[in-house]
């Protein structure tokens, strides 16, 4: 069996609902954003075809992809390590392995893992060693009680607030409405402005809530910062989206400075990586949690493998009020019960793309749009992201939540 082509297929992406059919403030159609989805598909001259979801910067990637697929035509695609290292020393020139090259290594790994499935007949979380699991837990995301009461109404049983404004109100009103019987974690983004210092503030004045975990405290880059941190406050830690490869989150697990470890499914180097990140971490007692807020259903199932066969799986990241188009992008479109995602048990991945469907959505653009000095500069941005590229907030409002 032999390679014979690699197809992208790109498309625009409309934004996530949080609560049931409730646009996100400042999203004012239903593809506004610069949320985009990448797949591929990796063909054989058996005529099975791999899927695959790269993220991190699609539009990019899909140059990335096109430039990889000479060192893939020709190769057998069942040797998936072998073909994992050439890519990566094929790229090495280009620098450390960023999320382009380690986005577009991801969707090629993923489809030939599906390849792989598909030619033995079993479920990719079958050739990962086996079933752990029947299901697995979801978490979604709440920053209100309205939302989180809904949630917990449909079965969920844990969720993420933002913490970009006031953390500790956001996370006290949650906590009071849901009750204790809920999970309830806080995601600070890790915006170039929150220091070490005030972001252990801001962890230390959480611990009366019992969460499971302060996402991105701190840029990720300051992992010194993580220790100072953990050294101050008694609430675990999680980070881990915006780094790839084993090598990318070997120092937040091998230094401990996490509990949870979050690989982003469609970039951290592919289910290749992913397994190895799983080990490693397994070694430190850090349990995964992948990071897929802002991918498409591929990668979803590519997770849903993985945290099957891996013992030290923790949940899964989804946005249950999704943009409604993402159920049309794949067939099918797995659904949760009661909080939990079926593992697939169909050979490959499970999943295919509507390629009808992603060609209606041609990709726009896709770099989150910073603020405009006519909003006001640096404090009130467009829609969600503007915090971002802020270099530095005024302390005592983001400390105090006003
Ligand atoms: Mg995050």
């Amino acid at each position: 069996m032999k390679i014979t082509a690699v197809k992208t297929f790109l498309m625009h992406v409309g934004a996530p609902h949080v609560g049931r059919g409730q646009p996100v403030a400042g999203y004012s159609g239903n593809l506004t954003g610069t949320r985009n989805w990448l797949f591929i598909k990796v063909y054989t001259d058996v005529g099975v075809v791999g899927i695959g979801e790269c993220s991190g910067w699609p539009r990019v990637i899909q140059t990335a992809v096109q430039d990889l697929q000479q060192l893939l035509i020709g190769e057998d695609p069942t040797h998936i390590e072998r073909l994992w290292q050439k890519m990566q020393l094929a790229i090495m020139g280009h620098g450390m392995t960023g999320t382009v090259g380690a986005g577009a290594m991801t969707g090629i790994d993923m489809a030939l893992w599906d390849i792989k499935g598909k030619v033995l007949g079993v479920p990719v979380w079958n050739l990962l060693g086996g079933k752990v699991r029947e299901r697995i837990r979801i978490y979604a995301h709440a920053s209100t009680p309205d939302v989180a009461l809904d949630l917990k109404s449909r079965g969920i049983t844990a969720v993420k607030c933002s913490g970009l404004r006031d953390p500790v109100g956001t996370v006290e009103r949650l906590r009071e409405a849901v009750g204790d019987d809920m999970d309830i974690m806080i995601d600070l983004h890790g915006p170039p402005w929150l220091t070490p210092a005030d972001a252990a503030s801001v962890a230390r004045e959480l611990e009366p809530f019992n969460l499971l975990f302060i996402e991105d405290p701190i840029p990720p880059e300051n992992l010194d910062g993580y220790r100072r941190i953990r050294d101050t406050a008694n609430v675990p830690l999680a980070a881990g989206e915006r780094m790839v490869t084993l090598f990318g989150s070997r120092e937040l697990i091998e230094r401990d400075l996490v509990d949870v470890i979050q690989p982003d499914t469609g970039r951290a180097g592919g289910i290749t990586q992913m397994k190895k990140i799983a080990a490693m971490a397994e070694a430190h007692h850090i349990m995964v949690a992948p990071h897929s807020g802002s991918l498409g259903p591929v990668a979803e199932y590519a997770a849903l493998h993985l945290l099957a066969a891996i013992p030290n799986a923790l949940f899964l990241e989804r946005i249950e009020d999704d943009w409604e188009g993402r159920a049309q992008t794949v067939i099918p479109h797995p659904q949760s019960e009661r909080g939990y995602l079926k593992v697939p048990d169909t050979p490959g991945l499970g999943v295919d793309i509507d390629e009808d469907f992603v060609a209606r959505f041609p990709s726009m653009g896709n770099v989150s749009v910073p603020v405009s000095e006519a909003s006001g500069a640096y404090v009130e941005g467009t829609y969600g992201e503007h915090v971002y590229v802020q270099t530095r907030l005024p302390r005592a409002r983001y400390l105090s939540g006003k």
